[in-house]
């Protein structure tokens, strides 16, 4: 994707924002994408389960989000778990070819994209589809222990006494391994519930020497805490502590929230701010199902984008229910800040 072959550098992230033009549109919601093209998600698996029977699907939106503008895809891996896989009846090697194939997919989303990119005039493209050669990262999706138990919690990041360090680090270490080993560009850890997780994540980085950089986004209700009621200063303090994450933020929080949770981060990080909210909508765990018409539009969601970025936010795009039509706002929002795109 044009960036050499430095992606150990301490200067990876800020060498890719600068080549995006000093700020970088990340894709949308996957699962909402998945279901709009028809997929059941209704399984503890959720997303994962397309990487079994509809890897084209997965395929598809990844390439909606390109179309619609985003310079980084994040694979469908986020609830994809060896012990998941397992409890499903599959083998261990078939689990890590099941990882492996959520970064083939994106990658070859990508490709499929540039190859659309060279074959047409692209930056005449007159449709609403942006066709733009542009550098491209594809972010292998590491969800919580919460997603995998996929009761909610890491909506609460309550996971109990009997969850310690070394028991999230052994539920992550073979996966983070085999994503690493399957050559994305970053790691996207996601939602993280509490600063528990936050340290297994920085430990294992370390420990099994994963030479992807990553990033490590927090989930917040209220604008002061992650989910768990811990302090995000001392969340992003273990990000910004650790070599091998380029970037630091929040994921899956309503939009109301970002800006104080933005300023906060920056008390204790210098590192890029990584920023994709959900819509605002509430997600019922009960239920399992999103609670309808309680989110901001698009046209909300798009009018703080610009302020996130004002405050220090460099890579913004949208979680649980944004659609390629967000991802498509954001970019054009963002176009004459960062002089990347055509009017
Ligand atoms: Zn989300």
């Amino acid at each position: 994707m044009g960036l050499g072959s430095g992606q150990q550098s301490p200067s990876f992230m800020a060498d890719f924002l600068h080549q995006a033009g000093g700020y970088a549109v990340i894709d949308g919601g996957l699962a909402t994408e998945l279901e709009r093209h028809g997929a059941d998600l209704n399984d503890p698996l959720w997303s994962a389960k397309c990487l079994l029977t509809s890897p084209h699907l997965i395929r598809s939106v990844h390439l909606d989000y390109l179309e619609a503008g985003a310079d980084i895809i994040i694979t469908a891996s986020y609830q994809a778990t060896i012990q998941g896989f397992e409890v499903k009846g599959f083998s261990k090697e078939e689990s890590e070819t099941m990882l492996r194939k959520s970064v083939e997919i994106a990658c070859d989303a990508r490709d499929l994209y540039k190859q659309n990119c060279s074959g047409s005039s692209c930056n005449s493209n007159r449709e609403s589809k942006i066709l733009k050669d542009r550098p491209i990262l594809v972010a292998a999706s590491v969800g919580s222990y919460g997603a995998y138990l996929a009761d909610g919690s890491e909506y609460s990041g309550i996971y109990g006494d009997r969850i310690t360090l070394e028991a999230l680090k052994n539920f992550h270490r073979r996966r983070v391994q085999v994503l690493a080993e399957s050559h994305p560009d970053i790691i996207a850890f996601e939602t993280i519930p509490n600063k528990l997780e936050a340290q297994a994540y920085a430990e294992i980085m370390e420990e099994e020497n994963i030479n992807v950089p990553a990033w490590f986004c927090f989930n917040s209700k209220d604008g002061v805490n992650v989910v768990s009621g811990d302090s995000v200063l001392e969340c992003a303090s273990i990000a910004e502590s650790c070599k091998k994450v380029v970037a630091v933020g929040i994921n899956c929080t309503p939009p109301r929230f970002i800006h104080g949770l933005i300023l906060s981060i920056k008390e204790v990080s210098a590192k890029p701010i990584v920023i994709y909210p959900n819509s605002g909508e509430s997600y019922d765990a009960d239920r399992k199902e999103w609670v309808q018409n309680t989110g901001v539009s698009d046209e909300d969601f798009v009018s703080y984008v610009n302020k996130w970025c004002e405050v220090g936010a460099s890579l913004v795009g949208g979680c649980c229910r944004t659609t390629p039509n967000t991802i498509r706002a954001i970019c054009q929002t963002l176009s004459p800040r960062a002089g990347s795109f055509p009017s």
